[in-house]
């Protein structure tokens, strides 16, 4: 770009985003609500599925809580309450479209009882990557379906980090084939679970603190969790040896969702605090994640031995996860909507995420 069109561009770009800042001003004035907070001081409710400051997920959302403190100059008390103290673990949802609650942090596919279509927001088994999905809601148009359903609920949904790649899960026996999963009891929610189950297996749902003793115990065969880090301070690597490599959840992206009325009331300063440090929450966790699973991995026990799911087996989760997109987008219109759109942002980044990101990772070996 040359110097001159650079300056025009830009002299334009700032007429624009004044021009905009201008609407927007007119815009909140008519719903009434404040442009700047001018030092009121607010206090939000807001509740986790996770216990007291749980590693990575839950002091995610309390240094969360402190940035929305921090930028407010103390304007904006966020007030964290792990799972079960103002409500059970999966009930945040509920409490905090009635208002009980003015909003809640967990994971977007426990909710797919409300709508089939949310397990999609949450992430994809052989889907897309942390990174991918996030591109996919703020650019493809995953926020504004997002946001449409949950207005239904009166919730507004924002993202609350993610996990990036999880692993596949922890096994007592080694899986030769296809034929190894009938009847195979394993701890795995959401979409995975649902392809685990037309490959022959049997998923289970365990509350996180009974899958140890019932892995020890042999009342199920197999769980996923999350990765090494997190997985280790569960201590399955201390009851079962065979450490699987992920498909499952490649991506999969937490919430930070607040009751819709109450975010209007918001302030604009307070909501783009809010916006600010949830971005910065979701970084910081893919992060951490990043960093502390690549360290725990380095420190597994030599009993370890990571493995590989055979071809069959994956060949075989790729038809049944197109068929249970068929059975779901048959019975909901909403499901088939967020699934197109996934589709299309899939479609549109795979050809250029092939020769760049796969391929360089293939050169750098
Ligand atoms: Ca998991």
């Amino acid at each position: 770009m040359k110097r001159r069109d650079f300056i025009t561009t830009t002299a334009l770009g700032a007429t624009a985003l004044a021009m905009s800042a201008c609407h927007r001003k007119e815009e909140t004035s008519k719903t009434g609500t404040l442009p700047l907070n001018k030092g009121k001081k607010v206090t939000l409710k807001l509740a986790t599925s996770w216990p007291a400051h749980f590693p990575i997920m839950g002091t995610g959302v309390d240094s969360f809580a402190k940035r929305c403190f921090e930028l407010s100059g103390g304007t904006l008390e966020i007030k964290v309450f792990p799972k079960n103290i103002l409500v059970p673990a999966l009930q945040v949802f509920d409490s905090c479209a009635a208002a009980q609650i003015d909003a809640f942090h967990s994971g977007v596919y426990y909710w797919k009882g409300k709508n089939p279509a949310f397990s999609i927001f949450g992430g994809m088994p052989l889907g897309l990557t942390s990174e991918e999905m996030i591109t996919w809601l703020k650019f493809g148009g995953g926020y504004e379906l997002w946001r449409e359903m949950y207005a239904k609920f009166n919730l507004y949904p924002l993202i609350g980090g993610t996990t990036g790649p999880q692993m596949g899960g922890w096994f007592k026996k080694e899986i030769h084939s296809l034929a190894d999963l009938k009847g195979l009891k394993m701890r795995i929610p959401g979409l995975g679970g649902e392809v685990m189950k037309r490959l022959g297996a049997n998923p289970v749902l365990l509350p996180a603190g009974e899958i140890y003793t019932a892995l020890e115990r042999g009342t199920i065969d197999a769980t996923e969790w999350v990765g090494p880090a997190l997985d280790t301070m569960m201590g399955f690597d201390k009851v079962a040896n065979f450490y699987y490599t992920g498909w499952h959840e490649p991506g999969s992206i937490l919430e930070i969702t607040f009751n819709k009325a109450r975010w209007e009331k918001l302030s604009d300063e307070h909501r783009a605090i809010i916006t600010a440090a949830s971005e910065e929450m979701t970084g910081t966790m893919l992060q951490e994640f990043r960093y502390k699973n690549a360290k725990a991995f380095k420190e597994l026990p030599g009993n370890v031995q990571i493995k590989t799911f055979p071809k069959e087996m994956m060949d075989a989760a790729k038809v049944a996860l197109k068929d249970i997109w068929k059975d779901e987008s048959a019975k909901s219109e909403d499901f088939k909507r967020v699934l197109d759109s996934y589709k299309a942002f899939y479609n549109l980044n795979k050809p250029y995420d092939d020769i760049s990101t796969k391929n360089f990772l293939e050169i750098r070996g």
